[in-house]
């Protein structure tokens, strides 16, 4: 049963409590709510590269990527990335150099060193197959709960949620009037939501549902399939927990990533990207090149980035030259 859309939104109350309101949103509206963005997305879904694809491993590079890039600056990269590296064989036998090169324009170079170390984990201790279940896949480097969930989904198909903050907005708002409820009550809805066999299109719809319709800032619920089951959909006009935060939370590392550490680390990994395969440079000649007001007791500062940049695999030093590994 739905409830008709110029209808106020289910009062709910302070004292009210979260799992009752979240068990009598799933059944009045539930079903219907996953009827109607199912058939939404069987007719409006994203055309993407590493959808309907029947090769875990476009799947993983996808996943990868799009940890903390937008879809759109993904596609070509992903594109590209895959041209270079077809499979885990290939990425595993590939310099890291190479694959650092590769990376360039995503941001977040550690993801291609996990990814690259992924690899060589599924070559050498899976004989080049994923592991099925979440928890195996969470060893993997560079894989948490989301990722887990999404490889176990779209590469095998299991009936999982795969549950990122765009899906947990959805939920938020669908059954809880977008209210700053307990995560683990969004996270347990969306589990309940998933439908049996459907794992895959369904958490498909949901990212896709949350990066249009259901976006961040000013949701289009005249225009979305689930505006007759959502209890946020009659009161789009009153801003939720999630947007209500979005602004300070937005602001605060845009303001401080210029000249942090790792404005640098990127400053130091995009330089060293473009020297000729094999070509390191010392540090006092990195230092200018990365830092405008470059002045020699930056040194010991610099030292420290590098140091880490070592640390995590994504450069070398020998001596004082520096390079990709
Ligand atoms: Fe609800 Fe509006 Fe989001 Fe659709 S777009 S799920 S109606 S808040």
């Amino acid at each position: 049963m739905t409830a008709p859309y110029d209808s106020p939104a289910s009062p709910t109350t302070a004292t009210e409590p979260v799992g009752d309101t979240a068990d009598s949103w799933i059944v009045r509206c539930g079903q219907s709510a996953r009827k109607c963005i199912l058939e939404w997305y069987s007719r409006y879904r994203r055309i993407l590269p590493w959808r309907d694809v029947d090769d875990p491993y476009l799947v993983v590079v996808s996943e990868i990527m799009l940890q903390q890039t937008g879809v759109e600056r993904v596609v070509p990269k992903f594109q590209e990335f895959v041209r270079l590296f077809p499979s885990f064989e290939s990425l595993a036998n590939a310099a890291t150099a190479d694959v650092i090169r590769a990376w360039s324009g995503l941001g977040y170079n550690r993801r291609a060193i996990n990814l690259q170390r992924l690899a060589r984990v599924v070559v050498t201790e899976h004989g080049g197959r994923l592991p099925l279940a979440v928890m195996d896949l969470k060893k993997l480097p560079g894989v948490g709960d989301y990722t887990a969930a999404a490889i176990a989904c779209f590469c095998h198909g299991a009936d999982v949620a795969a549950i990122d903050v765009n899906v947990r907005r959805v939920i938020r708002r669908l059954a809880f009037a977008g209210r700053d409820v307990p995560v683990s009550e969004v996270d347990r809805l969306a589990r309940a939501l998933v439908p049996p066999g459907r794992s895959r299109d369904w958490n498909q719809a949901l990212m896709d549902l949350g990066s249009g319709h259901c976006a961040l800032h000013r949701p289009t619920c005249l225009l979305c399939p689930a505006r007759n089951d959502c209890s946020f959909a009659d009161a789009p006009a009153t801003p939720d927990a999630n947007y209500a935060k979005t602004p300070r939370r937005v602001a605060e590392p845009k303001e401080s990533f210029y000249g942090s550490t790792r404005y640098y680390r990127g400053r130091i990994v995009e330089y060293l990207r473009q020297l000729p395969p094999g070509v390191g440079v010392g540090l006092d000649d990195l230092g200018p090149s990365v830092k405008s007001d470059w002045i020699e007791s930056d040194g010991a500062w610099l030292a420290g980035i590098v140091a880490g940049l070592v640390r995590d695999g994504l450069v070398t030093r020998a001596g004082d030259l520096i390079s990709l590994p």
